[in-house]
């Protein structure tokens, strides 16, 4: 009988951070708070200053531009990496051959894909499954870089991500593509799950 396949969360388990122990000084409060004030009228100050020189066209460092998120949407680069996505060929067809090179590269293990033979002979292999775990991802790009394939993107502009469980961070091949709206998942069940990702070292003998 072969052991249960752990799945993301098992294998990156929640881990508790011990809270510090407060000093006196923190513990009465009043000092702390002037501290963080003081931190409050430096940037204000500075920040004022440098709005002024601009404004009377003396240059220098720009001044902090403060935005009213969520209401306002966030302004990001053009080339930010944001939120992932997976593109299609002119047919319509995901553009991934599943060649696991994003899966392989990424240093936080957080995509998972199990491929499939394709039904058009113009490609070996697509994915069955693509899945990435943005609880995990640390949007270092290496994914996007290493497809051989232009398939997958990080310019979404998407950077209001947070969600209430750790499982909502999943985000499937059909929402990745657009062809679905991400939705909630539910939390895995302990048993066995269509969506429970293969560890990578089950993975690299399965597929050489
Ligand atoms: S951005 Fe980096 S961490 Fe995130 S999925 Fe891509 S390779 Fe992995
Ligand atoms: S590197 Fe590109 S083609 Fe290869 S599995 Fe990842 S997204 Fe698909």
């Amino acid at each position: 009988m072969t052991a249960p396949t752990p799945n993301a969360l098992e294998r990156h388990p929640v881990k508790p951070v011990t809270r510090p122990v407060m000093r006196l000084r923190e513990r009465v409060y009043l000092v702390e708070l002037w501290k963080g004030l003081a931190i409050t009228y430096r940037h204000f100050f500075v920040n004022l200053w440098r709005h002024t020189r601009r404004a009377l066209g003396l240059g220098g460092l720009p001044g902090a531009v403060t935005i009213q998120f969520p209401e306002d949407p966030a302004v990001v680069a053009k080339r930010a990496r944001t939120r992932h996505r997976l593109l299609k060929r002119d047919d319509g067809t995901p553009r991934c051959v599943a060649c696991m090179m994003c899966e392989t590269v990424c240093p936080a293990e957080c995509i998972h894909i199990r491929a499939e033979e394709s039904p058009v002979t113009v490609v070996e292999k697509r994915a069955k499954s693509f899945e990435i775990d943005l609880g995990l991802c640390v949007f270092c790009g290496y994914c996007v870089e290493a497809c051989p394939v232009d398939a997958i993107r990080m310019d979404t502009g998407e950077v209001a991500l947070s969600t209430g469980s750790r499982e909502e961070l999943l985000w499937t091949l059909p929402e990745l593509l657009g062809d679905a709206p991400k939705k909630p998942h539910p939390v895995w069940p302990g048993g066995e799950s269509e969506k429970r990702p293969e560890p990578r070292e089950q993975k690299e003998n399965t597929h050489g």
